[in-house]
């Protein structure tokens, strides 16, 4: 049957690389809407390529120009913020691939639960942020949420081998960052250079760090959390450098069913859309015997604070989890900007969460003011002159 497939930020690198996943599934699948925020050449180009019924671009800057320059196809143009949320609720939309950065696609994605499709979620945000409210639209409307995420592509790719109440854990694999090795004492001295240095993956400066903070394994324990509903305590994480198990389930008999494969993110793109099927992509395959050895060990949680707090965040829930994500995107961004060290960015974070009082079962508005009161304290806390700080 045919599926119609929608992808917000199409011009990122996620919906570049869904693209190619897209062509090479051939006829079944079809791109019906596209959105990108300014990237107006490459969006024209796509376009072309693949002919979608409907286009949004989110930065109304760019309206005219874009008309000028895709005007004469056959195609629907929305313009302005509210062009993706018109996206998701076209009823032609069987897939909602987000890829969006930030929490920009979340109104998006809310109405696209809403309406019962399945979503298929690329960014770790929306899932952080409003992930019980994802989950249970899901849940009413008879939708779902398929993860693009590579852990939690593995996570659900191994889930596959037996019954959820048949879990005993599910383990979150971690590339561990460039300073997995560090002491408490030692990561107090690592420079924004150092932080900057990946070994498996090259990703943009803010992934890069939350990479190095262990921020990231955060994220992604408190999207397990809501993404399969599972209560923290049965949520684990184990240092794996080489990237090549993306991440694996634990059943009650002793047996763990793991996912490998190279790092590479066609792979869960391509699950996301075709599940429950498997078919031929344009993934490289993995030979095993090309990567010789494969090591564990356990993340150091008194070294990686901020990791620990993901635990913490992801069994309070509510707006917690919203605060933890804006705190430490402020937080890297004066890090990145070279205002604060880096051990100050989880330190910015605990005393954000300190100063938050939780709400549970909020409204999209309130969960966007407690992000932007999070921002605003991480900066009045820098300007108060905390200068321990630095
Ligand atoms: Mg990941």
């Amino acid at each position: 049957m045919l599926k119609k497939i929608a992808i917000l930020g199409s011009t990122g690198s996620i919906g570049t690389n869904a693209l190619r996943v897209i062509e090479a599934l051939g006829d079944e699948y079809q791109v019906l809407a596209l959105s990108a925020h300014s990237n107006i050449e490459l969006l024209a180009q796509q376009v072309k390529k693949y002919k979608p019924e409907f286009i949004a671009i989110t930065n109304p800057d760019y309206a005219k120009e874009i008309h000028e320059l895709v005007g004469n196809n056959d195609i629907e143009i929305l313009t302005g913020p509210n062009g993706m949320v018109e996206i998701a609720q076209l009823d032609e939309v069987d897939i909602l691939l987000a890829a969006v950065v930030g929490s920009a696609g979340l109104p998006a994605l809310l109405a696209a639960a809403e309406k019962g499709k399945r979503l298929a979620i690329a960014n770790k945000e929306p899932l952080v942020i409003a992930g019980q409210m994802l989950l249970e639209k899901t849940k009413e409307s008879g939708g779902s949420i398929l993860p693009v995420d590579s852990e939690h592509s593995a996570i659900f790719q191994s889930m596959q081998s037996g019954k959820r109440e048949e879990i005993y854990k599910i383990i979150l694999t971690a590339s561990g960052g460039p300073f997995r090795k560090l002491s408490s004492k030692e990561i107090e001295n690592v420079t924004r250079e150092q932080a900057l240095e990946h070994p498996t993956w090259d990703m943009g400066p803010k992934i890069t760090v939350d990479s190095a903070t262990m921020m990231n394994k955060a994220f992604e324990v408190i999207e397990a959390r809501w993404l399969f509903d599972m209560p923290v305590d049965k949520l684990d994480v184990v240092i794996h450098p080489e990237s090549i198990i993306h991440s694996l389930v634990e059943f009650v008999d002793g047996s763990i069913i793991a996912q490998l494969g190279k790092p590479d993110m066609c792979l869960p793109i391509q699950y996301a859309l075709t599940y429950p099927e498997r078919v031929e992509g344009i993934v490289n395959r993995l030979r095993l015997e090309e990567i010789g050895n494969l090591t564990f060990f356990e993340p150091n949680l008194e070294v990686f604070r901020g990791l620990k707090l993901g635990f913490e965040v992801a069994r309070t829930g509510g707006t917690t989890a919203v605060v933890f994500n804006a705190a430490n995107e402020a937080a890297v961004e004066e890090f990145l900007a070279g205002r604060i060290r880096f051990v100050n960015i989880v330190e910015l974070i605990e005393h954000c969460l300190n100063k938050h009082s939780n709400k549970n079962d909020v409204s999209l508005e309130e969960l966007l003011e407690t992000d932007s009161w999070a921002r605003k304290e991480v900066k009045n806390y820098l300007q108060s002159g905390h200068k321990s700080l630095i």
